[in-house]
């Protein structure tokens, strides 16, 4: 039978009353104070608003939000941890919008050891998922800086990358079943624990990326590994961006299958963390260019005797110029503290233009050059910082505010012609325009002008399939 509430256009007010109504005082946030950081993203770049704040208390109280704002064509955006980079929980557009958060849905449900698998809700942080894994000597490897504050729904919804991509995959390799609020309030039940499933459209890989624009994931179950007896971290200064193709090309060869992570950063990030974050340059000697490679595996000995061969042959070709092996967990922290403060202490250096890009590998070095010489032609005085996956081909392109002579106001203003003249580089190069972190209002014009026709056709049919009303999360991804 038809639901009533579906049926009938309800009124916002009445909607939001029963909305109220349905999640009591604890599953609303109605002080302005409390609200603030719900209504922010972490780059001050687009501010929010909501007509209601809300955190329902499960995945049933969740549905019925859903209901009641489909039945008033309110716009609704989900909110997980709100870490995301391109605007992607905050609208300035339409109505002002319901905001879900999933922080309430924040319970691991189940771990099966045997069959490698974790069942979690959606609002579960990254770094206790993390935590869970460890306690039954396994691994879950989507691995962000954010870890302690994003939650597994918004890595999910954002297909996110992170450090160990290159051995283990995407969140979307990671995620074997989901469970969906449909925009109209209907449950899918897609919460399947199978390797092998061929019935037809994988509707999970819909969801998945989807930055909360089709549904509102609630549960999923993920893949998990043994977790590695050993690891063995490296920070090595190279004489250009070139050699690190050649090392990653060394190194995936040496290393049987245990190469886990492979981090490019300019010297200007290296400063950056130093100066702004806290961190320590282990190297006597600047270079232009690092990597901060990781390998992981059986505690036999092996894994260190093959990275002192990987360092003496690299250095032998010209690939590495100095180099320091981690002796110590801290000293392997301090390492990646080098290269996870850069995305947080980039602020201290004035605003900054931002590019999330994906290029084959082998063309990294020709795509630096390229963009940066396309980037400092509209904006010469500009500061180039570029660091990323590199054995991913995913590079983090940014430019800082000049040291002296610009305001941030006139700087970002040269925002689109910056991003039009590196993305142009990326086109050329066969690239993507966004590696990991989404398109979410920044970059949806991005989309528009760089999609095949017949990709924007099909991602409008979806959309219009799956959320008729345009209520989910409007504004993000499809203009
Ligand atoms: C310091 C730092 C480092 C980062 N490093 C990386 C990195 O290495 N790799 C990478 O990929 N990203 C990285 N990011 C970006 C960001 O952390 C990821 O995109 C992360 O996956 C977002 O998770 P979140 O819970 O914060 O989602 P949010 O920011 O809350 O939301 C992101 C998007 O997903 C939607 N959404 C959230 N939850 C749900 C849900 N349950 N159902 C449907 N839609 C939902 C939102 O509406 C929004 O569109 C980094 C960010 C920071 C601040």
């Amino acid at each position: 039978m038809a639901d009533p509430v579906i049926e009938a256009a309800l009124p916002a007010e009445e909607a939001l009353a029963a909305i109220r109504a349905l999640l009591g005082p604890r599953g609303v946030v109605e002080d302005a104070l409390d609200q603030a950081p719900y209504l922010e993203e972490p780059r001050k770049l687009f501010p929010g608003r909501a007509a209601l704040v809300t955190r329902p208390a499960d995945r049933d109280q969740l549905a019925g939000v859903l209901r009641l704002c489909h039945a008033a064509r309110l716009p609704v955006i989900p909110l997980g941890g709100r870490t995301g980079l391109v605007g992607g929980t905050t609208s300035q557009e339409g109505p002002p919008p319901v905001l879900i958060s999933l922080e309430r849905l924040n319970r691991i449900l189940a771990v099966d050891a045997q069959a490698m698998t974790m069942t979690v809700e959606a609002g579960c942080i990254l770094e206790n998922i993390h935590r869970a894994a460890e306690a039954e000597g396994l691994l879950f490897p989507i691995n962000l800086g954010a870890r302690g504050s994003c939650m597994i729904g918004g890595n999910i919804a954002t297909n996110a990358g992170g450090i160990q991509v290159l051995r283990y995959g995407n969140t979307r390799d990671l995620v074997l079943g989901l469970e969906v609020v449909l925009p109209d309030g209907e449950v899918w039940d897609g919460l399947r624990a199978l390797r092998k499933d061929n019935t037809g459209y994988d509707m999970k890989q819909l969801f998945i990326g989807a930055e909360g624009t089709l549904g509102i994931v609630t549960a999923a179950v993920l893949r998990l590994f043994p977790k590695p007896e050993e690891v063995q971290t490296a920070f090595l200064g190279l004489p250009d961006a070139k050699a690190a193709i050649g090392l990653y090309a060394l190194a995936q060869r040496l290393s049987g299958g245990t190469l886990s992570a492979f981090e490019l950063i300019q010297r200007f990030g290296v400063e950056i963390s130093c100066r702004h974050g806290g961190g320590v340059d282990p190297l006597a000697a600047p270079a232009p260019w690092y990597v901060l490679l990781e390998m992981s595996g059986a505690a036999d000995g092996a894994l260190r005797a093959t990275l002192e061969t990987l360092l003496e042959q690299a250095m032998e070709q010209g690939l590495v110029l100095d180099g320091t092996i981690a002796e110590s967990g801290a000293q392997a922290a301090g390492l990646w503290h080098l290269r996870e403060a850069l995305v947080d202490t980039q602020q201290y250096e004035g605003a900054s233009i931002k590019h999330d890009i994906a290029v084959p590998i082998s063309r990294v070095p020709e795509f630096l050059e390229k963009a940066g010489a396309a980037a400092l032609a509209v904006m010469p005085t500009a500061r180039l910082l570029a660091f990323g996956h590199v054995g991913d081909g995913n590079i983090h392109f940014n430019l800082a505010q000049p040291a002296a002579g610009m305001t941030a106001e006139a700087f970002l203003a040269g925002s689109k012609a910056v991003y039009r003249a590196v993305h142009d580089v990326v086109a050329s190069l066969g690239g993507s325009i966004s590696a990991e972190h989404g398109i979410g209002q920044l970059k949806r014009a991005e989309l528009a002008h760089y999609a095949p026709p017949a990709e924007l056709r099909l991602m409008r049919a979806v959309k219009q399939a799956v959320d008729p009303r345009g209520i989910m999360n409007p504004g993000k991804i499809l203009a």
